[in-house]
């Protein structure tokens, strides 16, 4: 799965994309841009085009101008001259309501003018409000599009978030899988689209070192952070309505949750690879009420500095409700009831407004037995840890004890790195490319299954119950630019254990 370790990948089969939501920010910062990067890579076939389709009222040459625009701000790079007018001659635009039927009808027009040199094949991507998904694939359906013709295929991408809880992800499915095929439908969750991510599946399966060691026999517990530092900034209205756990957990955080834990699957094929992450999920300790209370903190952060910076409190931003009770940060003790990870806590944290950027799983291997080194002046013997980086920095370290030189056996704490940049050269991606790319040769093994996503809110739920019947109680606040709420530190003290510190420079 993970690039590094594959042959090139070989060119995408011919097919039209059609964006909905052409005009948004997913679409110019992040899906045109990524749709740059393969072209660059020479991985997008001839024939290719793109219908971008939307309410705001542009021409084709506006929209061309539009996406030209996004390319020169958003590729990290130089765009060559080449490559935009080869890209940019592929672009249409269809204006219009995804509630009007006409809309469909000029998409339909322009979809067969275009199939002349795609063949027929079509990759519908939802790059719309969540709200949108499923009356969207309805309006699909009835228009014809789910079924292709023969020879050809018909494939949809729903960005996230997949639902908001237990029962919509329940009946979005049922919805979507109404009109489409379980086989035409990546679920996309952007997280996966990074190579180390991927490259945790090769770290473990490709290396007796580590995967031997991979098991509750050795391993004392697993911490998974993705902390931000950023504010809420101009996105309160979504996030009000959503919070830290719905936003980051049953997506991101189960993603890097179940690569961690996963069996190794028989095949490195889609439905192998992603059976094995679901089981991750089913086979999770289910909570009741009190033990979701125990286990789970939530804190919403004050104002604070950020590096330097003045940051407002939560409730000051625009469009959050001055008594908000939404959490910006939530700390879980999760456990796995398998004969692998039984009794091996998987503590997961993220935040936002928090003193810095990181993205890491951090694996902590059980203490070695003391007795040798009883009568000597060693006092304590440093924790073994292997962690994964995966923001800002990219790299794998791995932490244990050595002898400081001289007569006494002294031990101190020493590490091992091993840092991405420093073997392969960094391509300017934004982990879109891997991920259509992969919509385009029909690979799913990087998207979630309806059994995966609906695993997920149901771990989460319990969560989500307790904390709406009582909104304020357990309520933690915490400084912007602070390692998070202290209740996310007790929950840890309270096993005896404590959180890596966040920022680089406090770490050992
Ligand atoms: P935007 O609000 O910027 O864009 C939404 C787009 O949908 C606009 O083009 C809008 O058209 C179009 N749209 C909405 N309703 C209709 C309708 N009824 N008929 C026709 N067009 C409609 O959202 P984003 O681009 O930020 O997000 C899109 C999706 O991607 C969301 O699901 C989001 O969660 C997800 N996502 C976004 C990320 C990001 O960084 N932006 C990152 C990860 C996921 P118009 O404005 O012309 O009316």
């Amino acid at each position: 799965m993970a690039r590094t370790v594959r042959e090139r990948p070989r060119q995408a089969d011919p097919c039209t994309l059609v964006v909905f939501g052409a005009s948004g920010d997913l679409t110019q910062r992040l899906l045109m841009p990524a749709l740059y990067h393969l072209a660059a890579a020479k991985l997008l076939p001839d024939g290719f085009a793109v219908i971008g389709v939307a309410r705001s009222p542009m021409s084709d040459a506006q929209f061309r101008a539009h996406v030209s625009d996004g390319l020169n701000k958003f590729t990290g790079v130089a765009p060559a001259a080449a490559t935009r007018a080869w890209l940019l001659q592929r672009l249409s635009y269809v204006a219009g309501d995804f509630d009007d039927a006409a809309t469909f009808e000029r998409l339909a027009a322009v979809l067969q003018r275009r199939q002349r040199t795609t063949h027929g094949s079509t990759l519908f991507y939802m790059a719309t409000p969540p709200t949108v998904f499923a009356p969207l694939a309805e309006r699909l359906g009835k228009a014809g599009f789910a079924q292709p013709a023969r020879g050809a295929w018909s494939r949809l991408v729903v960005e996230k978030p997949f639902g908001t809880d237990l029962e919509s992800a329940r009946a979005l499915n049922k919805r979507i899988l109404a009109v489409f095929a379980e086989e035409q439908v990546y679920r996309i969750d952007h997280f996966l689209g990074k190579e180390t991510v991927q490259n945790i599946l090769a770290l473990r399966f490709a290396n007796n070192l580590f995967e031997s060691l991979w098991n509750r026999d050795r391993i004392d517990h697993v911490q998974i952070t993705v902390a931000e530092t950023v504010d809420v900034g101009r996105r309160g209205r979504f996030y009000d309505a959503t919070g830290a756990l719905r936003d980051m957990v049953p997506n991101h955080l189960f993603q890097l949750l179940s690569l961690i834990a996963m069996e190794p699957p028989a095949r490195f094929a889609a439905n192998a690879v992603r059976a094995e992450k679901t089981k991750v999920l089913q086979a999770m300790h289910a909570y009741n009420h009190a033990t979701a209370f125990a286990c789970g903190v939530r804190g919403q952060y004050r104002a604070g500095k950020i590096d330097g910076k003045t940051v407002a409190a939560y409730r000051r931003a625009p469009d959050v409700a001055r008594s908000s009770t939404t959490e910006t940060y939530v700390a879980l003790k999760l456990l796995i009831d398998t004969w692998r990870w039984a009794g091996v806590p998987f503590y997961l944290r993220t935040g936002k407004a928090l003193k810095a950027r990181r993205t890491e799983i951090a694996i902590k291997f059980k203490e070695a037995p003391f007795a040798i080194f009883r009568g000597t002046p060693v006092e304590r013997l440093a924790q073994n840890f292997v962690v994964i980086g995966i923001a800002p920095e990219e790299d794998i370290s791995i932490q244990f004890n050595a002898k400081v030189p001289g007569p006494q056996l002294r031990l101190h704490g020493v590490g091992m790195e091993f840092r991405y940049k420093d073997y392969f050269a960094a391509a300017p991606e934004n982990g879109y490319e891997t991920l259509i790319y992969d919509c385009m040769i029909g690979d799913q093994t990087l998207f979630q299954h309806a059994d995966d996503v609906e695993a997920a809110w149901r771990v989460v739920q319990p969560f989500l119950d307790c904390w709406r019947r009582d909104r304020a109680n357990g309520l933690d606040f915490y400084g912007a630019g602070s390692d998070g709420p202290r209740a996310a530190d007790m929950l840890l003290a309270r096993d005896h254990r404590h959180w890596r510190p966040i920022a680089a420079e406090d770490q050992p």
